[in-house]
């Protein structure tokens, strides 16, 4: 398969600008064919205003119209084989395995969501029948249902370049709530992008979408994606990435004429809280498992636990040491890019400078790779330095010595925003720490017993957000069927004759959805 190297606007092919850039090969850091063009605003206007023309028809397509365009899209990604696989291996240095099962994730999650098309509940219709004779006001026939918010901006991160990228959940959830894309590729992985991207477009060709439904606009400077988010067009903007990305483009949109809802998944260092009696029962096998989760895929994921917290005694002491060897005898990875290991050595000697911080252990790196650190403070420290508690991106973490229950609450309490906590206790540690369960349900997304925060389920109850700072609206999530509400807007629809109404909301419920009828879930006709 031919790269092109532009921009993929509708069906069109677009290298307008003059600026250009290049995937590297995330090993050696050696640049790759071919040169890829950076869009220019005009470009981006243009895919814009597409999206929004192929809105008009696009949000009117039948539930069952979608669904077949997220199957074969999932299908076209499939058949792309191993050009795909070995293109993005090059600009990642992600393992082939790793990345035949990060396709697999991508292609089922876009069946996930053309099969909550065909259930089609996800539109909570609800439907409040007039009451004419109500004294002392007749009540009118009320009816609302979601539809969709218009033609959406999203961007991607480097550390899932399919899962989390152009045809990744973001995309998947605004297809299916029927929203036009225009994605914002990742500048770590162009290749990959453009692969999928064009895989897209065959897919809307194939399945008589509307041209402009998806365009994939590239770049490697921030003008690209600040065109986007400044659109006029534009209704909302997805994004994974760092909290630095996120936050820039939260700021953007909110200072539009209009502002538009920004759903930014951002970095976050997911505590994890281990009880005194799990460490005395299995503190050695814990120990290891820790180090494994937080040295998963050389650290690059969101969900690593970048932060362990444990009550002082000989036994913590012992998980802390066996923890800190399992962490020093893994073996240096590549990290996704340049700047990224740069940036993970900047933290780790940052982390390092505060305080009383001590280095526990440390894999040997050896050149262009990223060695595993493991670093403790104590309760006091932590809490006067909140910079212990930030990201960074990468094969470490932070372990926190509490001397009292009392100091490891307030170290909860202190916490921000996160996507996940654990906790691992025996039965007994948790009915004795309820209370830390029950502030830690106040801080993130996802609370986890007994298990590790590494690895993000894609199904119907998974909730990948949490408040601020690991995102910009808590009320969502960018895994999972829900997702999809993200892209859509609640509209009221009082006093329509029947055949004016959506299908979702006709008397006859034809697609045969769960609604509220007059305060009752019910798929029964209206009466
Ligand atoms: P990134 O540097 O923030 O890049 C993400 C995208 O945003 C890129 O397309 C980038 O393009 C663009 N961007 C960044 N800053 C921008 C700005 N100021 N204005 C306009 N566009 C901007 O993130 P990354 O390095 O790929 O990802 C690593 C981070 O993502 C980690 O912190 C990780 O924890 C987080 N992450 C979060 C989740 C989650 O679900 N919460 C999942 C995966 C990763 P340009 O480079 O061209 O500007």
């Amino acid at each position: 398969m031919q790269l092109t190297g532009g921009q993929l606007i509708g069906s069109h092919k677009s290298r307008q600008g003059n600026k250009t850039f290049t995937g590297y090969r995330a090993e050696t850091g050696k640049s790759l064919e071919p040169d890829f063009t950076e869009a220019t605003s005009d470009e981006v206007d243009q895919a814009v205003r597409l999206a929004a023309r192929a809105a008009k028809i696009y949000s009117q397509t039948t539930p069952e119209n979608r669904a077949t365009f997220l199957d074969r899209i999932a299908d076209e990604i499939l058949s792309l084989g191993d050009a795909l696989i070995s293109r993005c291996m090059q600009e990642t240095a992600l393992p082939e395995a790793r990345l035949t099962g990060e396709r697999g994730r991508t292609a089922g999650q876009l069946k996930l969501f053309a099969t909550v098309l065909r259930e089609g509940s996800w539109v909570e219709a609800r439907i409040d029948t007039a009451l004419p004779d109500r004294q002392p006001l007749p009540r009118p026939d009320l009816r609302r249902m979601l539809i969709p918010l218009g033609p959406v901006g999203v961007f991607g991160a480097s550390n899932f370049p399919l899962a989390f990228s152009v045809a990744g959940g973001d995309t998947a959830s605004a297809l299916a709530a029927g929203c036009p894309v225009v994605f914002k590729g990742h500048p770590a992985h162009p290749g990959t992008s453009e692969l999928v991207g064009a895989a897209i477009i065959r897919a809307a060709q194939a399945t008589g979408m509307p041209e402009g439904v998806f365009s994939l606009v590239q770049g490697g400077s921030v003008e690209v994606g600040m065109a986007l988010v400044n659109h006029p067009l534009i209704k909302a903007i997805g994004f994974t990435g760092s909290f630095r990305g996120g936050k820039a483009i939260f700021e953007a949109a909110n200072r539009r004429e209009e502002p538009v809802p920004v759903y930014a998944e951002m970095g976050s260092t997911n505590p994890v809280f281990v009880l005194p009696g799990i460490i005395r029962e299995k503190g050695a096998s814990l120990a290891n498992a820790l180090a494994a989760s937080v040295t998963l895929g050389v650290g690059q994921f969101c969900t690593n636990p970048g932060l362990f917290v444990a009550l002082h005694d000989e036994h913590t002491e012992e998980f802390i040491s066996q923890a800190g060897k399992a962490l020093a005898a893994t073996v240096p990875g590549a990290m996704l890019t340049g700047p990224m290991l740069k940036a993970y050595r900047e933290g780790i000697a940052k982390l390092t400078a505060i305080g009383n911080t001590q280095v526990v252990a440390q894999a040997d790196a050896s050149d262009g790779k990223a060695g595993a650190v493991m670093l403790r403070t104590d309760a006091r420290q932590f809490v006067e330095n909140p910079e212990l508690a930030e990201e960074v991106f990468g094969p470490s973490t932070v372990g926190i010595v509490a001397h009292s229950p009392e100091e490891l609450m307030t170290i909860a309490n202190g916490l921000k925003g996160h996507l996940t906590a654990t906790v691992h206790g025996t039965e007994e540690d948790l009915r004795e720490y309820k209370p830390l369960l029950d502030v830690l349900g106040q801080k993130v997304g996802r609370l986890i017993i007994n298990a590790f925060p590494t690895g993000v389920e894609v199904g119907y109850a998974m909730q990948h957000g949490g408040p601020y700072p690991a995102t910009t609206d808590s009320r969502t999530t960018s895994v999972g069927t829900a997702a999809i509400s993200r892209w859509a807007r609640p509209l009221c629809y009082q006093g329509f004759p029947d055949d004016l109404l959506p299908e979702a909301l006709k008397n006859g419920n034809p697609l045969g959805i769960w609604r509220m009828v007059n305060g009752e879930w019910t798929q029964s006709a209206v009466a």
